[in-house]
């Protein structure tokens, strides 16, 4: 499997492109134009099988509507619940994005095939209420959106939906399983004993909100 990561305007979203028998992209950015041309230099457009959003922030998710008939959407139904409420508007950035209709409604539990690789979803509400993390077992990779970030770092709180307790509760669950790499939403990628970072978050989640 190649895993390639792309880092997307408007403000340095991390997206990741998995290319096995399946192709997945994890988020998309806010800007068709530019993710539609990185990755181009790796794919054909209409080898897109999945677009998955970690949450449905602007920054990770307002390009998505344009990859409606491209790829099979699929994000998790309380995000959807809060995009449909919020009439695809984002109250933070004070801009609404393309409308979409998720070909697949995640609740967390589910296994998305990408061949060799297999994507665990699980709900992590604190950040947004349906943010969702997704583990690879056998590699021991974790795509945590803007749940969990390295350096003990973790996601905000404070927009719409965000709430401390079920963060710090996300936080626990992550801390749980055997992470080796770490691909977070922003900043740095870690790769080898990226469990040490999590549990760094939690500790610090514990004491700050
Ligand atoms: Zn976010």
């Amino acid at each position: 499997m190649k895993l390639v990561r792309i880092v997307a305007p408007p403000l340095a979203a991390n997206c990741y492109l998995l290319i096995d028998e399946k192709t997945a992209l994890i988020d998309v950015g806010g800007d068709f134009e530019f993710i539609s041309n990185a990755l181009k230099k790796y794919i054909d457009l209409k080898e897109l099988d999945y677009v998955i959003l970690t949450h449905s922030h602007y920054d990770h998710a307002a390009a998505a509507g344009f990859f409606k008939n491209l790829a099979k959407i699929a994000m998790h139904k309380d995000e959807y619940s809060l995009l449909k409420a919020q009439k695809f508007a984002s109250l933070f950035f004070g801009v609404s994005f393309k409308q979409f209709e998720p070909d697949i409604l995640l609740s967390g539990g589910e296994s998305i095939e990408i061949g060799e690789a297999k994507l665990e979803v699980i709900h992590t509400p604190g950040h947004s209420p349906g943010s969702i993390c997704l583990y690879e077992p056998e590699k021991k990779w974790l795509f945590s959106g803007d749940t969990v970030f390295a350096y003990g770092s973790f996601g905000r709180v404070d927009f719409p939906g965000g709430d401390a307790r079920a963060l710090i509760n996300s936080i626990e669950k992550l801390s749980k399983l055997e992470v080796e790499n770490l691909y977070p939403g922003h900043e740095d990628v870690i790769e080898g004993n990226a469990k040490e970072h999590i549990l760094k978050s939690l500790k610090i989640a514990k004491m700050f909100l």
